[in-house]
């Protein structure tokens, strides 16, 4: 049952707005809203290891009466203190009661964020605690929450706290035996103590317990789609057909060997005794898109409709441009084409969804709009789903209730090894494309610190004077407590008054509505911008080859899986392509592990030295947030997870395949939950 947020107090119908905003729907998103990151209380440093914008602690006495000064608007209060033999300075704004609070003689613990002004460190605004009162908070660890403006840490904690008492939607749903078995928290008990661990250890645990239900819920979702497809004959016979040779022939490139022996492979199947069911990795660059639409060409041409359905309407205006700018080359303009997404207009809706009813063939390419009830189709024979897994299964299922069985192709540049895809994935038949293009120029790469921004802006400036166009990415969208690094709204502000006037700047990321990401994303790819300030939103599949700089500021702030998606945004075009990774901090873990990407373009390689790299300790740092659409769960950091949960649901299907039993009831039903769709990266 679904329960609203508006139970909980201090939530009224604006701060609902919000944390819908957020994705948070109702009790039982909330609780899956899980912290970005936590804070964490350590023991003071020495300052010669204090880094610029750290949250750092010292214990410190107060010499002397603080001093505090007065202008039109504003009190300032600073003191001079002396911890380990230097000097810091304290500052606070605001605060004029400090003068009295703070006595000369007494010893307190201070934590804030710190900055060098000269050679003295400066901390801003800190937190005042009685000594054994920081001792006592030692290793504590506050959460960390993904904000959206007007929405503050302590009120989604909050919200959150008072969720847990409600005891809504925490109830056990895994089978006692197999929660024994494989050790894991209750699911109350874990829900709590993600959200607020003691330490580090209770954190690990809760966190075991929540990765595995990811991957449980995700094995059992693909397992059920497989074995249905298995057992399913093909309905939708196709015979080759002359087109998609000629497509092949007439493209202005050759297709690599590996697209070609993937092609062959989905030919086969489409001709088949059995239901398609196949996954097609291939990193990014490899030219999976081409082998989509030829099969939808052949889809279309056997008398078929073919679907293909990807996670945001950026990328569905995309293929919906590629895909009639092919068909019109190669004078296959007898095909109709539809795009469907969130923001087609009633009207619009009414009317697709009417020709899908009618027309035999044709090729559709929409979100989630494709699975809603009022879509219906005349003889669906395909469906392809780009960069989306889940999408795949909950769009069999969504199809096959309403009596289609169509083929399904699931492609994926999410670059899992093959171990790791076969238990992903079972059985699942899986094509790889592993060759890029041979005429790509490889992308130059660098790493450097942020003192070679203006470097770079100047680099930008010239390739933008060329006609290039340049991506940004940061890791927020805007200003958020507790949350140091760049944020799009800023960053856009400041490159602007780094850049001449003349260079065109907008800002892009997931708070904005589907329709402004659209018109800004065509904007981009129409060259009527040169510069696009984003988050990770860009990072799955867009194509606009005419880009060449891509630039990633806080790099050590993202998986390196995520960091090489981002790459793969350039480089796909005639031109030489760079990318630059800037780093925030200096520490050598993180410039080790950016060299990685610096030496290789391997995605499976990438992933697997990062892992080597990463320590359990770096597991909220950095979190390959998307792969797979996981929240929390990360398949190469937690492969031993995987595994665990990958026999579980073995078992659990070998002694109720279809979960009927009163033991999986409350299984099934997270089942249902797990695939329901959601656009990615909501947060960001
Ligand atoms: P991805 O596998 O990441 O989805 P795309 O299919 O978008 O990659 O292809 C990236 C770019 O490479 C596109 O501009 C596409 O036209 C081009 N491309 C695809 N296959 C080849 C090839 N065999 N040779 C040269 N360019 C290709
Ligand atoms: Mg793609």
């Amino acid at each position: 049952m679904r329960r609203s947020i508006r139970e909980l107090k201090g939530i009224g119908e604006k701060t609902e707005k919000l944390f819908q905003r957020l994705g948070v729907r109702d009790l039982d998103d909330l609780l899956a809203y899980y912290p970005r990151t936590y804070d964490v209380f350590r023991e003071p440093q020495s300052m010669e290891q204090w880094k610029e914008k750290e949250t750092q602690a010292v214990y410190a006495r107060i010499q002397a009466p603080v001093s505090v000064k007065k202008t039109r608007n504003s009190t300032v209060v600073t003191a001079s203190v002396v911890s380990g033999g230097q000097r810091l300075s304290l500052i606070w704004f605001q605060m004029p009661f400090l003068r009295s609070a703070l006595k000369p003689g007494q010893s307190y613990a201070f934590r804030g964020k710190v900055t060098k002004k000269g050679s003295v460190w400066e901390m801003e605004q800190p937190k005042i605690y009685a000594p054994a009162e920081y001792e006592k908070m030692l290793h504590h660890m506050q959460p960390i929450y993904g904000l959206t403006k007007g929405l503050t840490n302590q009120a989604v904690a909050k919200a959150v706290r008072q969720a847990l008492d409600l005891d809504a939607g925490q109830e056990e749903f895994l089978p006692e035996s197999l929660r024994e078995k494989h050790q894991l928290l209750e699911y109350a008990q874990a829900l709590k103590d993600i959200h607020f661990p003691k330490d580090p250890q209770q954190y690990m645990q809760a966190r075991k317990r929540l990765a595995f239900d990811e991957f449980l819920l995700f094995i059992l979702g693909v397992r059920r789609l497989k074995e249905r497809s298995e057992t399913a004959e093909n309905l939708y016979p196709m015979k080759p057909v002359w087109d998609t040779e000629e497509i092949i022939e007439n493209l202005p490139y050759r297709l690599t060997g590996a697209q070609q022996r993937v092609w062959r492979e989905i030919e086969q199947d489409l001709q088949g005794e059995a239901l398609m069911s196949r996954l097609v990795q291939g990193d990014v660059g490899s030219g999976k898109t081409i082998l989509a639409y030829l099969a939808m060409v052949m889809t279309a041409r056997n008398g078929y409709q073919a679907a293909l359905m990807v996670p945001t309407e950026v990328l569905a205006a995309q293929h919906y441009e590629g895909l009639l700018r092919l068909l019109k080359e190669q004078g296959v303009e007898d095909l109709s084409v539809e795009l469907l997404t969130g923001s087609s207009t009633p009207k619009q809706k009414r009317e697709i969804y009417a020709r899908m009813e009618t027309k035999a063939s044709s090729l559709i390419i929409g979100t989630h709009a494709l699975i809603q009830e009022k879509a219906r189709y005349h003889s669906l024979g395909l469906v392809i789903t780009d960069e989306q897994h889940r999408f795949g299964v909950k769009q069999r299922e969504a199809l096959s209730l309403r009596g289609g069985n169509p083929h399904v192709l699931v492609m994926s540049a999410t670059p899992i090894p093959r171990t790791l895809a076969m238990i992903v994935y079972g059985d699942l038949d899986i094509s790889m494309v592993d060759e890029l293009p041979a005429s790509r120029l490889p992308i130059k790469n660098c790493v450097v610190g942020t003192e070679y921004r203006e470097k770079a802006y100047r680099f930008m400036e010239k390739q933008i004077s060329q006609g290039r166009q340049v991506y940004v990415i940061c890791p927020m969208v805007e200003e958020s407590e507790g949350m140091d690094g760049e944020n799009v709204l800023d960053y856009a502000k400041r490159l602007q008054a780094a850049l001449p006037d003349s260079v065109r700047i907008r800002p892009l990321h997931g708070k904005m509505k589907a329709k402004e990401k659209t018109e800004i994303m065509e904007a981009f790819a129409r060259r009527e911008l040169d510069v696009l300030v984003s988050t990770t939103v860009i990072e799955v599949g867009v194509n606009v080859p005419n880009a060449t700089v891509m630039m990633v500021e806080n790099a050590e702030r993202f998986g390196l899986a995520q960091l090489h998606q981002l790459r793969g945004r350039v480089g796909r075009g005639e031109h030489q392509s760079y990318c630059i990774f800037v780093q925030g901090g200096q520490e050598e873990q993180i410039r080790k592990r950016l060299e990685i990407l610096n030496h290789s373009n391997d995605g499976f390689y990438i992933a697997a030295e990062d892992l080597k790299l990463r320590g359990p300790g770096d597991l909220f740092g950095v979190r390959q947030s998307g792969l797979l659409d996981f929240r929390i769960a990360d398949i190469y950091a937690d492969s031993g997870i995987l595994k665990e949960a990958a026999q579980a649901a073995q078992e659990l299907l070998r002694e109720d395949p279809d979960l009927e039993s009163p033991a999986c009831a409350g299984l099934k039903e997270k089942m249902e939950r797990f695939f329901e769709y959601r656009e990615m990266h909501v947060n960001l």
